[in-house]
């Protein structure tokens, strides 16, 4: 086995599923196995923390076919979202299954913790959470996952009221954080206010769609920074595309109140590269947020895959290294910086214990067929076996016969 520092050796890791140290010798792996220890050594393969998906769908995940966009674009998703609904192609059994089958993709990818929103309101009210639910019970013993209540526009104003009473029975039904789209509600402040509120009251953390458009007049972030500094709730901002179109003068400023409240931010490159952008033909914006300059100023940003073949994402293959390679080339980060917004970030940002090689770390650990960890976002070789706590929760063995002669 071999870790991203170039040492070489086995792992021991204890009953309770964490790291106790790097064994080098062949008298200290027996003694370790004497004490009861569990020990690894993955046959050469590098060994690095799990990987962690910050923000999906779950409940949109490998919908393309059922819901085909024949645009491609964000307006075509919305119609053909809208449409399969009425169809009623989302069944509740069909959507059990396709959530099982994405986050079994996530799972045999190396990802142990994963964030998904689930739309929450209208006339689903929380139909979609249960299926999302019941699917994340088969695989309660290989990961953490948490799921974000997407409340239907508008939460604010006429309307409003079927949306909020989905939001407090998704809250009842054991949601595990509040979310919406404040920049595209009615009144963006009282959207804020009311899902700080109901999080603080019920213990609950937020994640919020904010700024998903390239318009730089729209600045919601700026507002949720200032609304939440003394509310005692975990906030992250998904997307925050509008303020990677500032200048860095102006961007300041925001930059400097969203370190101050603690606010934790997620760049969703897949889904922003697709959809942002179309209205600019020429030199066309990579509709990422301002990456650099929040890292700079102390801000937890991580990365996240956002929609995986739906209409709102046509590709997208749930593998977290595929997010990394995109913030490599469109973020323009180095391999060991991106590596860190799909595992350590994540787990930050959701309050989990470091997971790692280190002594005392949680052995969620992935052990691949590479030597570096650049090598690893680059090829992202099929041949992965993942843990949990120090158990094996998937094998994938590739095998490749060549015949060239
Ligand atoms: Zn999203």
């Amino acid at each position: 086995m071999l870790l991203a520092d170039g040492r070489r050796g086995a792992l021991a890791i204890s009953d309770s599923g964490h790291v106790i140290n790097l064994i080098q010798h062949d008298g200290d792996r027996r003694s370790a196995i004497d004490s009861g220890c569990e020990v690894h050594d993955f046959e050469g393969r590098l060994l690095l923390p799990a990987l962690a998906e910050a923000h999906a769908h779950l409940d949109k995940s490998l919908t393309a076919e059922l819901a085909p966009n024949p645009t491609g674009d964000l307006r075509g998703a919305i119609e053909a979202w809208i449409e399969a609904e009425r169809a009623g192609r989302f069944d509740h059994q069909s959507m059990v299954e396709r959530v099982a089958r994405s986050l079994e993709m996530l799972l045999t990818s190396g990802t142990t913790v994963v964030r998904s929103h689930i739309n929450v309101g209208g006339a689903i009210g929380i139909k979609y959470l249960l299926a999302a639910q019941e699917a994340a019970a088969r695989f309660r013993q290989a990961m953490d996952i948490e799921f974000v209540a997407l409340t239907h526009m508008p939460m604010s104003g006429p309307g409003s009221e079927v949306n909020l009473t989905a939001l407090d029975d998704a809250v009842h039904a054991g949601v595990d954080l509040v979310g919406g789209c404040p920049h595209l509600e009615p009144d963006p402040h009282a959207c804020i206010d009311h899902v700080l509120g109901l999080a603080r009251r019920h213990g609950k953390a937020v994640d919020l769609h904010v700024d998903e458009t390239l318009d730089p007049r729209v600045l919601t972030l700026s507002d949720l920074a200032e609304r939440c500094r003394n509310v005692q709730v975990k906030v992250t901002a998904s997307h925050c595309v509008s303020l990677g179109m500032l200048d860095r003068d102006q961007r300041r400023a925001v930059i400097d109140r969203v370190a101050t409240a603690g606010v934790s931010v997620v760049a969703l490159p897949q889904t922003n590269l697709f959809l942002q952008g179309r209205d600019h033909p020429v030199a066309t914006p990579r509709g990422l947020t301002a990456v650099h300059d929040l890292v700079a100023a102390g801000v937890t940003v991580a990365a996240g895959a956002d929609n995986a073949q739906d209409p709102f994402n046509l590709v997208g293959r749930c593998d977290p290294l595929e997010t990394a390679a995109l913030m490599v080339m469109a973020g323009h980060l180095l391999p060991d910086d991106a590596f860190a917004m799909v595992s350590a970030n994540v787990r930050r940002l959701a309050g989990r214990g470091a997971a790692g090689t280190e002594p005392g770390q949680v052995a969620d650990l992935i052990a691949i067929n590479a030597t570096s960890v650049r090598q690893v976002i680059a090829e992202a070789p099929a041949d992965r076996i993942v843990l949990r706590g120090g158990r094996v929760v998937a094998r994938t063995v590739a095998h490749t016969d060549l015949n060239i002669d």
